[in-house]
């Protein structure tokens, strides 16, 4: 039997989840482009969650958690396992109790509704990561971030699924967060978080808000489908000037392009590829090893087989 068919097999049974098999990332990734996964499953409930995520571990069948797919390239031969799309798991509530304002959101929550969820109950601290169109549990694994903050600064605890099936709360000081990175295994699922916020003034947040969202609309190519920067920036120049300076603007193969407008940006102009994605990634690479001396890491979670 091969790996698909026991997938199948395995999934055939299970309640409460949305399966689809075989099914391309290029509908699903923000990129447009990406090999197929096995399955691509959606848990209704967190309880559902739980048992699919026990019924793969106990089969040895390779998953991975995924949100909006903002930050994702799948390969073009496909990724073998099994997604786990957390879409539905959504939820997001503020509170206050005593004085201390708090906002809890499922990892699945897109970070867009819990920013405006901010905003609309005039709490400050989510203004500068206005527009990053992740979801909770994505952002927190990256541990995204903008204009000199990101998720670690403002998260005070994090829920996830532990390997032994029990949903654990971590406080942020028990997480080893590091620049887009929250240091966790690839296959810890995070289920959901809280964050500390202060009250404010609701027309100075909204105002950074949308000075923030202008900023993002006029320096990304979001005319055209793209995951966000495609690496990390290293410790002397940002990432994207130095591919600007090693004069890669522009560089096109097949139909994958690195942005004219913003050099760490590759841009999907139709038909691209992963492989044509992943040839402009390794030629950055060479030029800035070879060039600079510099060695860019991909800020992308890339997954899958093929080149
Ligand atoms: C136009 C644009 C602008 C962007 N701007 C920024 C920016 O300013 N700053 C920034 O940091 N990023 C930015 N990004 C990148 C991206 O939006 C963020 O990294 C985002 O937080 C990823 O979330 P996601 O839900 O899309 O994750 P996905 O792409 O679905 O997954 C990314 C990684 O997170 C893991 N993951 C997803 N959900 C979970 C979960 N519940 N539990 C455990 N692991 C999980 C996946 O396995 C994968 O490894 C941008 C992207 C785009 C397209």
């Amino acid at each position: 039997m091969t790996q698909r068919e026991a997938i199948r097999n395995i999934l055939s049974d299970a309640a409460d989840l949305d399966v689809v098999y075989d099914e391309p990332m290029s509908r699903h990734a923000s990129l447009k482009l990406g090999g197929k996964a096995a399955a691509l499953v959606a848990p209704h409930n967190e309880a559902a969650l739980i048992r699919v995520v026990g019924i793969l571990r106990k089969n040895g069948i390779a998953f991975l958690p995924v949100g909006n797919l903002t930050n994702l390239l799948v390969l073009d031969g496909g990724y073998p396992g099994v997604l786990v799309w957390m879409r539905t798991l959504d939820a997001v509530t503020a509170s206050e109790v005593n004085g201390v304002f708090e906002i809890s959101a499922q990892a699945g929550a897109p970070l867009a509704r819990v920013t405006a969820l901010a905003a609309s109950r005039e709490l400050a601290g989510f203004e500068c990561l206005a527009g990053i169109p992740g979801s909770v549990g994505g952002a927190i694994r990256m541990n995204a971030g903008a204009f000199g903050t990101d998720m670690q600064a403002i998260t005070t605890c994090v829920e996830l699924l532990d390997a032994d099936g029990t949903i654990k709360t971590l406080t942020r000081t028990e997480i080893p967060f590091s620049y887009r990175s929250c240091g966790l295994p690839a296959d810890v699922l995070i289920t959901g978080a809280r964050f500390a916020l202060q009250k404010g003034d609701a027309a100075a947040i909204r105002a950074k808000m949308a000075e923030i969202m202008k900023w993002r609309q006029e320096k990304h190519p979001l005319r055209y489908p793209n995951a966000g920067s495609v690496f990390k920036n290293p410790p002397d120049l940002p990432a994207g000037r130095l591919i600007e300076e090693l004069g890669l603007k522009g560089v096109r193969h097949g139909d994958a392009q690195i942005s004219k407008q913003h050099a760490n940006f590759i841009i999907n102009k139709g038909r691209a590829t992963a492989a044509d994605v992943m040839a402009l990634i390794h030629l950055v690479q060479q030029k800035a090893k070879e060039e600079k001396g510099v060695s860019l890491e991909p800020e992308w979670a890339i997954i899958g087989e093929g080149i």
